[in-house]
């Protein structure tokens, strides 16, 4: 639930907790009783998950800026799955 700053004259700041887009132009400041109006803040970014905003970051990026493979991957180490006895008589490379 997002946090919501308003200011009141008098009593300064006031911070409202409200659903996302619910909350309104006014609110009664707390202390005081008087109307508080919405400000406009920047988006608390910083108290955002590192990891999550990590991986956007990637996920963005890879958008315009795919990451390039110069080779495939290296085959998987450990005993190879047996043939499929249908397909023994099939001519190999
Ligand atoms: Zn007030």
């Amino acid at each position: 639930m997002p946090l919501y700053a308003y200011r009141c004259g008098a009593d300064g700041p006031v911070d409202v907790m409200r659903p996302m887009g619910a909350a309104p132009a006014v609110v009664p400041c707390p202390t005081c009783g008087a109307d508080a109006a919405k400000m406009i803040t920047a988006p608390r970014l910083a108290l955002a998950d590192r990891g999550k905003v990590a991986a956007i970051d990637r996920a963005e990026a890879s958008r315009t800026e795919p990451a390039v493979v110069s080779a495939p991957p290296p085959r998987p180490v450990g005993p190879s799955r047996p043939l499929d006895p249908r397909t023994a008589a099939l001519p190999r490379p």
